[in-house]
């Protein structure tokens, strides 16, 4: 059975387009009285089609029966099929306005958005030769999305309501502006997209589209929602799992131990955020110069968002220097 918890049922997706064993890309499908509620949909692409479809079938429920889709945030693997399961469903699809803003420059028209990372990258001290495969590393994704805009523009705050379900709209940015939770208070569940992972710490970065001081925001969303009462997440990615305090607790303190350890990199002398990415050790024990161009790119604006938090608050100088950001601390 996919059932997760009374009402509310779980389908695992292929991850990513290229390795589509692995699963653990969650959507949740929820009963209502007049249709189901979908949040997130998997990457568009024939594998997650039918897995996503077969799940249906043995849930008993049809395309057709889907009223409502929610976007917890428009990264591919959550947002890639909304358009297709609209098509086939006319569900509405509702999502936070600033992730409505991310779609036409993310899918639609690529230029304008590479040319910013590309400006991006070299402020951060990236050279040209490794510039060009780190800003061109997702070109072609969007062969994977079918997209579609709102009909609906969700606010922190807002209701989405189905059958017994009355969820609580968190708005909740850091890992993408415009990111969702969604929280049901009597049944003490939470759906929490990317926000809150149980193993993987979410990738916070500062990107051309990112909302200002991405990291600093991160961590007052989890602090917001560490305040709720929660005895079930309902995760992106991975298992759904009980503890949401402790986990919120330890992805708190992965950051401060990541700051100290930039603050350790800037002891003797100024650096760009790309020297200084360099000298993290990253996931699984990885050294910088070994991740894939992907990765890299993650791991300069990961950095990014460190320096941006600790600069405002106040424990770093930016240092502007022909046309690239050094940092000094004070
Ligand atoms: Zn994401
Ligand atoms: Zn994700």
């Amino acid at each position: 059975m996919t059932q997760v918890t009374d009402g509310i049922h779980w389908f695992k997706l292929p991850m990513s387009p290229e390795e589509p064993d692995r699963d653990h890309l969650n959507v949740y499908l929820i009963r209502g009285d007049k249709g189901y509620l979908l949040v997130d949909s998997g990457w568009n692409t024939d594998i997650s089609f039918n897995t996503m479809h077969n799940h249906l079938i043995k849930t008993g429920v049809s395309f057709g029966d889907i009223s409502q889709i929610v976007v917890t945030h428009v990264h591919p693997d959550h947002y890639g099929m909304a358009g297709r399961i609209k098509q086939l469903s006319g569900a509405t699809i509702a999502m936070h306005r600033r992730e409505e803003e991310l779609i036409e420059s993310r899918y639609i028209h690529l230029d304008g958005l590479l040319h910013e990372t590309d400006r991006m990258l070299v402020a951060n001290g990236v050279p040209y030769d490794e510039m060009v495969a780190m800003r061109d590393a997702t070109v072609g994704m969007e062969k994977y999305i079918s997209p579609a805009y709102p009909d609906i523009r969700l606010r922190d705050g807002d209701t989405v309501t189905t059958g017994e379900f009355t969820f609580r709209v968190l708005w909740t940015p850091g890992h993408s502006s415009g990111h969702l939770c969604l929280y049901e208070p009597d049944k003490k569940v939470l759906l929490s997209g990317d926000h809150i992972l149980p193993k993987i710490t979410p990738n916070i970065s500062v990107h051309p589209q990112s909302i200002e001081n991405p990291l600093g925001r991160y961590i007052d969303a989890l602090k917001e929602v560490r305040k709720l009462d929660i005895e079930l997440v309902l995760p992106g990615h991975d298992e759904p799992f009980t503890d949401a305090r402790r986990r919120i607790d330890a992805i708190i303190e992965h950051h401060i131990q990541r700051n100290l350890e930039i603050l350790i990199a800037l002891q003797h002398e100024t650096k760009n955020t790309y020297q200084i990415a360099r000298e993290i050790t990253w996931a699984n024990g990885t050294e910088f110069p070994d991740l894939p161009a992907f990765h890299k790119r993650m791991a300069v604006f990961e950095t990014r968002a460190h320096l941006d938090m600790m600069t405002t608050e106040g424990n770093l100088d930016v240092l502007p220097r022909k046309g690239v950001i050094y940092y000094r601390q004070r």
